[in-house]
């Protein structure tokens, strides 16, 4: 099958966008994602899919822990930022949460520690186990057909 037709279908999916960081070696690292799914409520666990061209792969597999920022309709620099497409004039503001870096004004902050990976194809399922959570009024920064939107209410 041909890789363009599958990413055309699965950006038909819309998803809200996150930036994942973690913290290893006493370097910050954060990464823009969309794979990103809650999974079960007892425990409370959560799912991420890393690439394994990715940087973040060897973060997450040394530090055991990561945490996922759910960005802001008013983030959406800092999603392009985390995904490659450098703003050097852009100020990214970490916040600690049980010594893991967050990034501020998210509409989530979710710690895990890495319960569980599985590889699977190209890429890594980390399933987390949430220790502390953040939550912060706001509108989403949302993801369709390779571009950035909003939610439109009405
Ligand atoms: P790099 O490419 O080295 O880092 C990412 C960027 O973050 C770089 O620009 C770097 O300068 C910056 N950065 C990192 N740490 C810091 C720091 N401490 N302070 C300031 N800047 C920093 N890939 C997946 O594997 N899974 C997904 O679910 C996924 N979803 C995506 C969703 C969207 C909407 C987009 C646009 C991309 C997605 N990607 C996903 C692709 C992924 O974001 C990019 O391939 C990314 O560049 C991979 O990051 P990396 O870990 O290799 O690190
Ligand atoms: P796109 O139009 O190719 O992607 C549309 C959708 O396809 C994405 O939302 C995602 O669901 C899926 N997808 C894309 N690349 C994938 C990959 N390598 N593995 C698994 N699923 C993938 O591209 P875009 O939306 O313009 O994305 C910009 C860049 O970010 C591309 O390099 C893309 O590969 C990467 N990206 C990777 C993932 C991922 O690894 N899960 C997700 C989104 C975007």
């Amino acid at each position: 099958m041909d890789d363009r037709l599958f990413r055309n279908a699965m950006g038909k999916f819309a998803t809200g966008v996150t930036v994942i960081t973690t913290e290893a070696d006493d370097v910050v690292h954060g990464m823009t994602a969309n794979a990103f799914m809650s999974v079960s409520l007892d425990p409370k666990l959560v799912v991420i899919s890393i690439s394994h061209k990715a940087r973040m792969l060897e973060k997450i597999t040394t530090s055991k822990r990561f945490v996922v920022n759910i960005l802001s309709d008013e983030q959406k620099d800092l999603s392009m930022h985390f995904a490659g497409q450098v703003r050097e004039d852009l100020i990214v503001n970490f916040e600690t949460i049980n010594n893991m870096p967050t990034i501020k004004d998210s509409l989530a902050n979710i710690v895990c520690n890495v319960k569980t990976s599985y590889i699977e194809g190209d890429h890594t399922l980390f399933i987390g186990e949430v220790t502390d959570l953040v939550i912060n009024d706001g509108e989403p920064l949302t993801y369709f057909e390779g571009k950035y939107g909003k939610v439109v209410n009405g």
